[in-house]
């Protein structure tokens, strides 16, 4: 029987040597004497997990292989392409009211026990996880994005680091039609994929889950690649905006709140910090759901680290808590009823229309009205061809 794995096996490509070098040559500093001894072994750099990959092996997120000594990585499918309001994934600050033609591929280098894209992220680890795929073109893709009339294109669902060869490939296709790009990602990067993605990437999402090393050893990784990759997607000038899942117990104690927007605004002030709520999903059944009152809380420890730019999401705040509003004179910028823009303020300039401080953010010269506050799915999807999959 065909499976899943052997599927996915025949969409690769040999991965760019941006991002993975041999191991048994000399070439890595980082070689150990095992390593020099073991034969085609090589190391990928996609991800912060750096997997060193003997032959016939393959990496901690299970898509990336090495045959022969050389590294092949996913291409030329999609698992799941999805048109959603910018302000979904979340991105405030960016081209507000836009559509973000959304797609994914399958895997992940961590495994969150609460993850809410587990049906895509796990699909090679837990066998309940099911997800089909389509054969994709970048080309075909970009021009579907254009007519369904998204302004960005974004890699998601899946963690999009480890499968940046083609989300490359989709982002060429897609600048070249005037798109902007960006990722929905866990931000367990390397200075090597970042500045693989840097030409090619505008805006890009991190998922900041903890502040504590040993929960991000629980979901599968370490932190310190996590807040080095914030600091260098700033340093780099590309737009960020971080993400806090809070979860009861898990992560929302003052301590660890206050280090973490502490950090983030140690990065920039400007970074803005979504603290959204947690609903029971996948393996995480037993926290409980949080509430209002936490967010609130949690968003009050961000204000007071210094962040200028703290949202909640995921549940009605009775505080306005999806609103922007200057940093300097508290003027409403912009008014928003979950997803949807309900108001928007800004100059064609970026600046509060009431003090003229420059609010940070990649803004349009005037906001142009929005085609759904709800995600929907392209209606023309005959470009793209329905593989029966199996596990
Ligand atoms: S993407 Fe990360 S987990 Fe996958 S092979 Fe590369 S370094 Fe390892």
């Amino acid at each position: 029987m065909t499976t899943l794995r052997d599927i996915l096996d025949e969409r690769v490509v040999e991965g760019d040597r941006a991002l993975w070098e041999p191991i048994d040559r000399g070439t890595s500093s980082r070689q150990s004497a095992t390593e020099k001894a073991s034969g085609d072994r090589i190391r990928c750099y996609a991800c912060g997990h750096c997997c060193p990959i003997a032959d016939g092996q393959r990496g901690v997120c299970q898509v990336r292989f090495n045959r022969g000594g050389k590294l092949y990585v996913p291409y030329g499918y999609a698992a799941g392409v999805q048109c959603d309001p910018i302000e979904k994934k979340p991105f405030f600050h960016v081209l507000p009211g836009a559509l973000a033609y959304s797609f994914g591929m399958l895997g992940c280098d961590l495994h969150c026990a609460y993850c809410q894209n587990w049906l895509t992220s796990q699909a090679l680890r837990d066998p309940k996880a099911v997800s089909p795929i389509e054969n994709a073109d970048p080309k075909a893709m970009a021009k579907d994005a254009i007519a369904q009339g998204a302004r960005v294109i974004v890699s998601t669902y899946n963690e999009p680091l480890i499968t940046s060869e083609w989300a490359v490939a989709v982002f060429r296709e897609a600048r070249a039609l005037g798109l902007k790009t960006a990722y929905v990602s866990n931000g367990n990067g390397t200075p090597q994929v970042l500045k693989y993605l840097q030409p090619w990437i505008d805006f890009f999402k991190v998922d900041l889950k903890s502040f504590d090393g040993q929960r991000y050893r629980q979901l599968g990784g370490r932190i310190e690649p996590i807040l080095e990759t914030i600091r260098a997607l700033h340093g780099m000038g590309i737009w960020v905006e971080i993400v806090t899942l809070l979860i009861r117990g898990f992560n929302d104690s003052e301590n660890e709140l206050r280090q973490l927007t502490e950090f983030v605004a140690g990065a920039s002030v400007d970074i803005p910090w979504h603290v959204t709520a947690f609903h029971r999903d996948y393996r995480m059944t037993s926290a409980e759901d949080t509430r209002t009152e936490d967010i609130e809380r949690a968003a009050a420890i961000g204000r007071a680290a210094g962040l200028r730019y703290v949202y909640g999401g995921n549940l009605r705040s009775r505080g306005g808590l999806e609103d922007t509003r200057c940093h300097n004179c508290g003027e409403t910028l912009i008014r928003r009823s979950w997803f949807w823009v309900e108001d928007y303020n800004l100059t064609p300039e970026g600046r509060c229309p009431s003090c003229q401080t420059a609010i940070p953010g990649r803004w349009a010269r005037a906001f142009s009205g929005q085609i759904t506050a709800t995600p929907f799915m392209p209606s023309s999807r005959s470009r793209l061809v329905k593989i029966p999959s199996q596990k």
